[in-house]
């Protein structure tokens, strides 16, 4: 079965191939830069990762853009609020986000633009779209008629026709029931940042940042538009409304948003309070890759309830898969090769594979890997696990892995000094001696997770890096 996506504007699961050659042009809405990122934003960006690690697996070379949105209301609220200007107060988030991105192994796109650099391709576009008659100024802003774009709604699949015309809305962010004509452009106040551009002082909205963004890098046709949920009404709407009014093409060929993150029985939002950002969870001992697991492994079409249950259980499911890569690294089996386990190991690896075509199935690619590390520990148990059966199981969990992105060593692996190991080493030593074996066994998988391989030689107990 070839590579197949939901799209929201169809509704439908459909065949994906990119539109010219072998680049999938990709574009997603990234952060507003107001605040620090919760992991209900962070689940969207690691769909997001694994979308792109999956294209990539699957032969494609990626141009992907991410926007930074470093001017909106909520900003510029703020800022004014800490007395700050807005390079100023927007430097502090955007590194903060891209510390956490780092730290959740998020591969960078391969364009990061930032909206403030983009204000005069924004100016532009808003001129293009008033010479087609789709504007109308109001005290100096300029709207977007949406009457003057019958398609309206499509993305949303709902019926806007019967709304008033010349009814404006000024805030960027709006429900359905207040659906009117939106802002491109936002005439200079007293004490908020502005620009000179062709169509005169002001600000964008939110909305043609976007647009104006995705087309200047990716042409007038994008292969795919991705972001959350919450974005589909009104910023991806107000996007099809703006690009497609103007180039008279379809803006983007699948539209992909992942669902809301659940905390307790509510969507996880700033506004609602109830959140936990990344450094929340760290500072509570959790690695970032058992979150990024967590993230990963519910399909992301799904709603995703976030439990400290569901995180344990992500930090066993990477301990079990990094406990079985050791013992494919350093166990000693008979010589030979089992055809059989060799045949399950390509069987897994088809699941793997036909699950992330199938709309990024994560939970059944997992469910693959899984049952294959279940069966083939108990072949080894049993003895019939041989030496040649171990390259294909190494390369089976490097597929995993080059998409979820969890075995290598958590970051602060790296700081681990010699004098450090030497003295766990001989903690676990002790134990030993003393026949506390769960004990010994807890304390490898502990020095493992920080990237140190154990090997219980007759000579006593070898250490190495990972
Ligand atoms: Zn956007």
């Amino acid at each position: 079965m070839p590579l197949r996506f939901y799209s929201t504007l169809t509704q439908t699961v459909e065949q994906f191939a990119p539109l010219e050659g072998n680049t999938v042009r990709m574009y997603t809405c990234g952060p507003t830069v107001w605040n620090y990122v919760h992991i209900g934003n962070l689940r969207t960006f690691t769909f997001q990762d694994i979308l792109r690690r999956w294209l990539r697996y699957r032969g494609y070379q990626l141009d992907h853009v991410m926007n930074i949105t470093d001017v909106d209301d909520r900003i510029i609220r703020e800022a004014k609020a800490a007395h700050k200007t807005l390079d100023e107060y927007t430097a502090v988030y955007t590194q903060a986000f891209l510390d956490d991105a780092a730290a959740m192994r998020l591969e960078r796109p391969e364009r990061l633009v930032r909206a403030t650099e983009h204000i005069q391709a924004m100016a532009r576009l808003i001129a293009g779209l008033s010479e087609k008659g789709c504007t109308y100024q109001s005290e100096g802003s300029i709207y977007f008629r949406i009457s003057a774009f019958p398609g309206y709604g499509k993305l949303s699949h709902m019926d806007f026709s019967g709304i008033r015309a010349g009814a404006r809305v000024d805030t960027d962010r709006y429900d359905k029931a207040d659906a009117r004509d939106f802002a491109l452009w936002k005439a200079p106040k007293e004490g908020e940042p502005f620009w000179e551009t062709e169509i005169g002082a002001g600000r964008p909205g939110w909305h043609i940042e976007c647009s104006a963004m995705a087309m200047q890098y990716l042409g007038e046709t994008l292969d795919i538009h991705a972001g959350g949920i919450d974005l589909t009404f009104p910023h991806h709407e107000n996007e099809i409304a703006q690009s497609e009014a103007l180039t008279g093409k379809p803006f983007a060929r699948f539209w992909m948003h992942s669902e809301h993150l659940i905390l307790g029985d509510q969507t996880m939002s700033k506004s609602l309070g109830n959140f936990f950002t990344l450094a929340d969870l760290l500072g509570q001992g959790y690695q970032p890759e058992a979150i990024r697991y967590l993230l990963a492994s519910v399909p992301y079409r799904k709603k995703l309830n976030f439990t400290f249950d569901s995180l344990h259980s992500a930090v066993t499911a990477i301990q079990r898969l990094r406990n079985y890569k050791l013992r494919l690294e350093t166990e000693k089996f008979p010589e030979g090769l089992n055809e059989k386990l060799l045949e399950r190991t390509w069987q897994a690896s088809r699941e793997f594979e036909e699950s992330l075509d199938d709309d990024l199935n994560t939970a059944e690619a997992l469910a693959a890997v899984f049952e294959f590390v279940r069966e083939t520990n108990s072949a080894m148990d049993a003895g019939e696990f041989r030496a040649g059966n171990v390259r294909p199981a190494l390369d089976l969990l490097a597929r995993f892995d080059a998409i979820f992105d969890v075995l290598g060593p958590s970051a602060k692996a790296a700081s681990i000094s010699e004098s450090e190991i030497e003295a766990l080493v001989a903690e676990r030593n002790q134990a030993r001696r003393a026949r506390d074996f769960a004990r010994a066994d807890q304390m490898r998988s502990q020095l493992l997770e920080r990237g140190i391989i154990l090997e219980d030689t007759k000579e006593g107990v070898r250490w190495k890096r990972k």
